[in-house]
């Protein structure tokens, strides 16, 4: 069974705008997975769709087999999602952003702790635990979301354009916490416009443009089309 599993999707905003046209793809458990494409392609789209925040048009998406339309909570689950934008409170300390994200999920507060020690440990922000999320660079800010998403220990973690804007140094700490987290187990789809992230970070991708997919597959086998 795939982690992700998408048939023809389709998504016609309010406003006429068609994001998507009958996307297809799957991703296998345990790849690391990009979508790549320009601003506008519908990679927003499809990763708000597949969290749930996005209503499909048409299609269907599984996640682990189970049907988004049909056990949205289930399909949720097993999901951790990492937004575009920094959305915690930076007035709040690094480990009680975890605690209390993981406590909002039904996770005890005993186990809560024993997850925020290995996920800041392995977004190497363990020494910053207790300071005022605020004073964090850009880097870690990004890299508590990341930790931040785990905690709820996600079986599929999804990106949306996780580095856009961020210079090589912080893009370089992402990559590596990132690699970190697929090597241990969890499935990892990306969205990106950066062709050398995509690159350097998966196996398979699919690339997306103007709502449609014009090419999938694995990345080397792309890189020599390109
Ligand atoms: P990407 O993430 O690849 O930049 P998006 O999924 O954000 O692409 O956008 C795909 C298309 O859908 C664009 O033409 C965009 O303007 C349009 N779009 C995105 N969100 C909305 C929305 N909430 N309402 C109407 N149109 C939207
Ligand atoms: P992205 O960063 O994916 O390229 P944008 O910056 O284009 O997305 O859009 C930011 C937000 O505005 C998103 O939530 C998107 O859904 C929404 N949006 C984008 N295009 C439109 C549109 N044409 N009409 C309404 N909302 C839009």
């Amino acid at each position: 069974v795939p982690a992700l599993s998408i048939r023809d999707l389709r998504k016609t905003y309010d406003n006429k705008v068609e994001a998507l046209k009958g996307v297809s793809l799957d991703v296998a458990e345990g790849d690391f997975f990009a979508l790549l494409g320009p601003n506008g392609a519908g990679k927003s789209t499809l990763i708000g769709i597949v969290s749930s925040l996005v209503n499909l048009t048409s299609g269907s998406v599984q996640v682990h087999g189970i049907d988004l339309r049909r056990d949205r909570s289930a399909a949720m689950r097993m999901i951790g999602l990492v937004p575009q934008e920094i959305n915690f409170n930076t007035f709040e300390q690094p480990l009680d952003i975890l605690v209390n994200y993981a406590g909002f999920y039904g996770v005890s507060r005993d186990e809560a702790i024993v997850r925020a020690e290995e996920e800041l440990k392995r977004a190497q922000l363990w020494d910053k635990a207790r300071m005022m999320s605020r004073t964090l660079s850009g880097g870690m800010k990004r890299r508590l979301m990341i930790a931040r998403a785990m905690m709820t220990r996600p079986r599929l973690l999804i990106l949306d354009e996780p580095t856009a804007g961020v210079d090589i140094e912080i893009r370089r700490g992402m990559w590596q916490t990132l690699r970190e987290i697929n090597a241990a187990g969890t499935t990892i789809i990306l969205t990106t416009h950066y062709l050398e992230e995509a690159e350097y970070l998966c196996r398979n991708l699919a690339i997306i443009d103007r709502g449609t997919i014009v090419a999938q597959g694995p990345m080397r086998q792309l890189l020599a089309r390109l």
